[in-house]
């Protein structure tokens, strides 16, 4: 059962209507569900009454076994934190026995950071090479970047065969804004390191969340 139905109250006339939502996202067998998930059409609504029209985000798993990986987007509400989620989240994942399924678990709190990924994993970018850039990046520009108050986000789609395209994000806001370029050649540098040994990635982001941004902001 992927699909449940909800009691939702619209945002503009609080008028309330049952609505069937998705929770499990299998892409293996509904591959059409990714496209939605990609143009922000996924788990949407028009109110019966005002027609507005509204995303409506619950915790989902999105599984794509062909990639061998599960990610739970798990959205970020102003009353829990970030803390408390991973901390529940841990304990569910403890309860997994094998270390290798483990690799294959991520978490998410945003829709953009699971658009993020989903493009990662189809082009079979390393994940954790990328947030380690991430941090490096943030590292050489402490001047003018604030990772508590920006994120950077690798744009997959406008990345060259030279060139990895990263966006500047104001983390209250979700402006886009300032583009920033990184070698692909360095990249591909860093993956060798990391199919060499990649036991100093692993520790610096264990997952399931693998973000530069909670690394850096945890570590000072
Ligand atoms: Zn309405």
């Amino acid at each position: 059962m992927s699909k449940k139905t909800f009691s939702i109250t619209c945002p503009n006339c609080s008028t309330v209507q049952d609505v069937e939502l998705y929770e499990v996202v299998d892409i293996c067998t509904e591959p059409d569900k990714k496209e939605e998930i990609m143009c922000n059409k996924f788990n949407r609504t028009s109110c019966i009454d005002c027609g507005e029209d509204f995303r409506i985000d619950l915790p989902i798993l999105y599984k794509d076994e062909r990639h061998g990986i599960f990610i739970h987007w798990v959205p970020k509400t102003p009353d829990i934190s970030i803390e408390n989620i991973i901390e529940e989240f841990d304990e569910i994942v403890s309860k997994i026995e094998s270390k290798r399924d483990l690799l294959n678990i991520r978490l998410v709190f945003t829709r953009v950071e699971l658009v993020e990924l989903i493009y990662m994993i189809e082009s079979q970018i390393n994940h954790r090479v990328i947030e380690y850039i991430k941090y490096s990046i943030f590292e050489r520009n402490q001047e003018k970047l604030n990772p508590v108050t920006h994120k950077l986000l690798l744009n997959v789609e406008d990345s060259t065969e030279d060139e990895l395209c990263f966006v500047v994000q104001n983390i209250k806001t979700q402006e886009l804004g300032e583009i920033l370029r990184y070698g692909r050649s360095a990249y591909h540098s860093l993956v060798e390191l990391f199919n060499e040994d990649p036991e100093e990635f692993i520790l610096m982001f264990p997952g399931p969340y693998i973000c530069a941004n909670y690394f850096i902001n945890d570590e000072s």
